[in-house]
């Protein structure tokens, strides 16, 4: 077609025996924003990774403007316009931000750079992407969203003809979003093609021209945004249609308390906090953001010392001990996976054995017992990535959240509170995940689900307690007839 910059045709790739990409295609045409969807570990990463030139493909073709690009390298992919901006980013954190911008395509003034010039030009480029700071300013002092314009404005130093945006909204808030869209709709003017991965379909509808579907490495299809809906996509993404149906419990039993909060006050951020939980129940905790709902789950734990009030855990005071109560089967799945769930530069087996070392060590580590664990736990959860001895920094987002649930579900606990389990979590990881709580309360746990998506609470919880400015404003029964609203009204 005329109006393609880059064709992608036909790209395999194979990691030690993993065939992570099974003949992908991609066309780009000039001037559009081109949506790359797919769940975790669907393979966009490494296809980008091939495009950039960090990653050699094992067989298919890259044409940019009619020529064939072959042997591409990092360097030699920037020279001919290819940008990519990786969600960790690839700046020098102790340089300047005109240094990070110029390195390696220095201005010169006789032998020695011309420091005056690119603090000049810089500037100017920093301008036309709203970064507001100092040339000079140091990276390591610029927070994220300024982090991502500095790749930007690097890019756009290089004369890009395609960018490639790696989930770049994953951590930056609503605000720096609109800004970043605002820069994406002048570089689409500017005939830049422009490639964007995200799991947020909001954005698809929002910022796209088309949108390029792959699954488990294979290329599913391309389909206009103009002519498309969620549902489609979807599909595409998982394969199949994905009905919201409410999860029936028949296994909850209103006779059996296994929590009881009484009177709980933390700071000023838990105000009397009272409620039960029963057995084989999962009580949804709604409410905004810095309502409160993590404080009430990390006092609970006694990872923070309550105030004052009274927990009980099967009718018992629960101990001020967080290693006790952990061993007493009471376990909290955090919301910040990347900082308190996992440890990045260990592999599956390790990660996943950690906690439960008194199970395995008996007295001697049993590594075969570890890895036949593992394994185990891959299969049921469905966690892809190649190998149990995989480092879980290599594994996606998703992926990861799995290994971390599946260290918990090894101590078969009776209490599990998840927070967020499923933010930045594509559809098909989701229904896994609530597919393991429901396994879990039909075992005879129950779980406190801590979500700020809705749609989660209202599928999954028995009852709902909404929290607001750190008070319960209510307990709600969940019902078919119960609607978002409902639900927010309390909240606010
Ligand atoms: P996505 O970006 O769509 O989430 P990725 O491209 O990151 O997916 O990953 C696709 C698959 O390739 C995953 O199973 C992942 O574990 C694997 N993979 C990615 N990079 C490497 C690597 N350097 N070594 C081994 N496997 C890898
Ligand atoms: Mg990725």
């Amino acid at each position: 077609m005329a109006n393609n910059i880059l064709e992608m045709k036909n790209i395999t790739k194979e990691f030690f025996g993993n065939v992570v990409l099974k003949g992908v295609n991609l066309e780009i045409q000039k001037g559009e924003v081109h949506i790359l969807a797919g769940e975790n570990g669907a393979g966009k990463s490494t296809l980008m990774k091939i495009l950039s030139g960090a990653y050699k493909l094992d067989s298919g073709e890259i044409i940019l403007n009619n020529e064939k690009l072959e042997h591409l390298t990092p360097i030699s992919a920037l020279k001919k316009g290819i940008s990519v901006i990786y969600q960790e980013f690839n700046l020098i954190p102790y340089l300047s931000i005109f240094e990070n911008i110029f390195l390696g395509k220095e201005y010169k003034k006789g032998l020695k750079i011309d420091t005056k010039r690119e603090i000049q030009e810089a500037q100017i480029l920093m301008k036309k992407v709203g970064l507001e700071v100092k040339a000079t300013t140091l990276v390591h002092e610029l927070s994220v969203a300024q982090k991502q314009l500095v790749e930007i404005v690097k890019a756009i130093s290089n004369e890009v003809k395609i960018l490639v945006l790696d989930e770049p909204t994953a951590s930056i808030t609503d605000k720096e979003t609109k800004l970043l869209f605002s820069i994406i709709k002048d570089l689409k003017k500017e005939n830049i093609g422009i490639i964007y991965i995200s799991h947020r379909m909001d954005e698809f509808f929002e910022i796209g021209d088309r949108c390029t579907v792959m699954r488990d490495g294979s290329y599913i299809g391309t389909v206009n945004i103009c002519d498309t809906n969620e549902a489609e996509i979807t599909k595409m993404l998982v394969g199949r249609d994905v009905e919201f149906q409410r999860l029936h419990n028949e296994v909850v039993d209103y006779s059996k308390k296994v929590l009881t909060v009484k009177n709980l006050f933390y700071k000023k951020l838990l105000k009397d906090i009272n409620f039960d939980l029963y057995k084989g129940e999962i009580l949804g905790f709604a409410g905004l953001v810095g309502s409160g709902r993590t404080e009430i789950a990390k006092c609970i734990i006694s990872d923070y010392k309550k105030t004052s009030g009274e927990i009980f855990f099967n009718d018992e005071e629960m101990s001020s001990r967080l290693d006790k109560n952990i061993e007493n089967g009471i376990v909290y799945l955090s919301e910040d996976r990347k900082d308190e769930g996992l440890i990045l530069m260990h592999n599956i087996v390790e990660n996943i054995n950690l906690p439960n070392l008194k199970q395995v060590a008996n007295p001697f580590i049993n590594t075969i017992m570890m890895s036949k664990k593992s394994k185990q736990y891959v299969k049921d959860l469905n966690i892809k990535g190649g190998s149990i001895n995989q480092n879980v920094v290599n594994l996606s987002g998703g992926n990861q959240q799995k290994v971390v649930i599946a260290k918990w579900l090894y101590s078969n606990a009776s209490i599990y509170i998840f927070d967020e389990p499923t933010r930045g979590i594509d559809v098909g990881a989701r229904e896994e995940i609530y597919n393991i709580m429901y396994n879990l309360i039909t075992e005879g746990a129950s779980i406190i689900l801590i979500s700020s998506d809705l749609v989660e609470i209202q599928k999954m919880s028995d009852r709902i307690l909404v929290m607001k400015e750190g008070q319960i404003s209510s307990i709600i029964k969940n019902s078919d007839s119960l609607t978002q609203e409902q639900i927010m009204e309390s909240a606010l």
